[in-house]
């Protein structure tokens, strides 16, 4: 398969650095990765348009060509970020809104959108929230998976919450770390 880890965090040194360490060691080499690290590429998150530069031609925006085609040649997509005020960090938001745009990864119909693109997703993200409070939370990886990837047309999109991960002991979060290996050893 074709992947496409897509990271959002700005330490190096984080606990989402290391989910995103056991993806890459844990991958089976007949896979090819590609990884796209938000920060690291310091990513403009801000979408612009304006009376010259037209809603309606984002989808052709030169800038964001080589994340359109990324998103193109993938089979699956790894989302690796903490979950932030609920959902996904700014610079991720950004992203989806430039590149994850109508023409491209949607078309818009009167019955609402219809996906043009294809494949699996996995969101794996962290927070602090039990896992028991979940079902009643707003967003925490629901609008990402069902407002956004479904309606562009990814048809399986799992998702792993790691809750409570800065209460955890650092044993408990090499056990997560272990499951996320087993389920990457799997893809
Ligand atoms: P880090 O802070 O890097 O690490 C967490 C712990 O793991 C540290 O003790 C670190 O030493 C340890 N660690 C690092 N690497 C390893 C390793 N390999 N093995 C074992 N331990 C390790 N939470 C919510 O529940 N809801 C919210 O709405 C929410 N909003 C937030 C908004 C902001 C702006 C911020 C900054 C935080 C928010 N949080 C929220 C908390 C946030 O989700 C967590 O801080 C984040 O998920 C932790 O991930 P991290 O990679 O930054 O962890």
């Amino acid at each position: 398969m074709k992947i496409l880890m897509i990271y959002a965090h700005p330490n190096d040194k984080s606990y989402n650095a290391s989910i995103l360490e056991t993806v890459k060691e844990n991958l089976s080499p007949k896979h090819e990765l590609r990884i796209l690290d938000l920060y690291k590429e310091q990513f403009d998150p801000v979408l612009r348009f304006d009376a010259t530069h037209r809603r309606r031609d984002l989808a052709n925006d030169v800038a964001m060509k080589h994340y359109r085609d990324l998103l193109v040649w993938a089979d699956q997509l790894i989302f690796i970020f903490p979950t932030w005020w609920s959902g996904m960090p700014a610079i991720l938001k950004g992203f989806i809104e430039r590149v994850f745009v109508a023409d491209f990864a949607y078309d818009n119909t009167p019955r609402g959108l219809k996906g043009r693109l294809a494949g699996k997703a996995w969101i794996i993200t962290t927070h602090n929230t039990p896992r028991i409070f979940l079902p009643f939370a707003q967003d925490y990886s629901k609008v990402l998976k069902f407002q956004i990837l479904k309606p562009c047309g990814f048809k399986a999109v799992k998702v792993t919450q790691i809750t409570r991960v800065e209460y955890m002991t650092d044993h408990e979060r090499k056990e997560q770390l272990q499951k996320i290996a087993k389920l990457t050893q799997n893809l």
